[in-house]
């Protein structure tokens, strides 16, 4: 396979549009066969309920080649269930999970050229998502639905070293209680656009957003999950019912338990005990973790010993450890590599 003449390294976090993407219907209570098409556009109606009630969801999954010259997915079984779980909570039916998983292999195979080679730090990023389409007007769900995946090559996160981010509190909220904050719909991005905005403005990176209901508690950034360490080693995440279950973030508590033989444990945190933390990151499937060296409390700050320069020690190694499971360096458990 003759690869795309493109600087691998050299490229962002940006559409580029590839030779083919997935499209498959679902018409009068059922989903076609599906098709691998050549058109980037999408003709819909003015009033589909997509543009007027926001009926869409998302996931977002890599495709890059091994050490040893495969090219593989990781976990795409865990972006089928959860779109699958978005879906009934948003009133859409489900495209089915093992169709998910073939239709993610169609895509990557149909645009192998544009699987970034293994040392190049770039990988081909997967969109599956899915939407209501036809026209809607009186407020109810979609009975016509599209469920699409695309690829596009991205850059390696980090270019030159990951450098610690600086975070701050934000005074929004990101999901409610009893709300949509554990589903990966486009509606919590839609609305965490104007706090990202503000935090750029004022110099932070991401929002740490609290839980809603009592302020008290760590929930997540806009994208990514928390993961802390503690001062004796232990690796702590955020449990709540509003926080989207990052895949990263489960495989980095598997890592923490199975191969580095920590403790790991997922609880409530509440924002008071973070200045106790030794080490902070964010995680998701773009960067895997971001190592964050400071958090910014309305003028009060966070610092965190692991410092502004380097990932700290042990959030080093989970980094280490999971990318070389998903490169091919290391022995993955059962499952998590899927070969094209
Ligand atoms: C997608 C997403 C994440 C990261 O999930 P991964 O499966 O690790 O990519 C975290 N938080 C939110 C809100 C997300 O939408």
């Amino acid at each position: 396979m003759e690869k795309k003449d493109l600087d691998w390294s050299g490229l962002g976090f940006g559409y580029v549009k590839t030779d083919k993407r997935y499209v498959s219907n679902f018409k009068n209570g059922a989903w076609d066969e599906g098709v691998l098409t050549d058109d980037a556009d999408i003709v819909m109606n003015e009033c589909a309920c997509v543009l007027q009630y926001a009926q869409t969801c998302f996931e977002g999954l890599k495709a890059y080649t091994t050490e040893d010259g495969r090219t593989v997915c990781f976990r795409p079984d865990l972006n089928a269930a959860r779109m699958y779980d978005t879906a009934l909570r948003l009133e859409m039916p489900p495209f089915p999970k093992d169709r998910f998983i073939d239709a993610v292999k169609q895509v990557v195979k149909a645009n192998e050229a544009w699987v970034p080679p293994y040392g190049s730090g770039a990988t081909l990023y997967l969109r599956p998502y899915l939407f209501g389409i036809n026209p809607v007007i009186g407020v109810k769900p979609a009975d016509e639905y599209q469920f699409r995946i695309f690829a596009t090559p991205v850059g390696p996160y980090f270019k030159g070293g990951a450098k610690p981010l600086t975070l701050c509190v934000s005074d929004f909220d990101r999901a409610a209680p009893h709300g949509t904050g554990h589903i990966k719909a486009g509606l919590n991005y839609a609305m965490s656009l104007h706090p990202i905005v503000e935090a750029h403005k004022a110099g932070f990176a991401e929002n740490m957003y609290l839980d809603a209901a009592t302020r008290t508690k760590v929930e997540e950034t806009g994208g990514a999950n928390f993961i802390f360490v503690t001062k004796d080693n232990k690796v702590v995440t955020p449990k709540s019912n509003s926080i989207l279950p990052s895949i990263t973030r489960r495989s980095l508590m598997y890592v923490a338990k199975e191969y580095l033989g920590l403790e790991a444990e997922e609880r409530e945190v509440s924002f008071e005990e973070v200045k106790d933390f030794a080490e902070c990151g964010l995680c998701g499937t773009a960067a895997v973790i971001s190592p964050v060296g400071k958090i910014v409390d309305h003028g009060t700050e966070i610092c965190f010993p692991s410092g502004m320069e380097e990932m700290g020690p042990t959030t080093k190694k989970l980094y280490d450890t999971l990318t070389g499971i998903q490169m091919g360096r290391l022995d993955p458990p059962e499952g998590w590599i899927v070969e094209i």
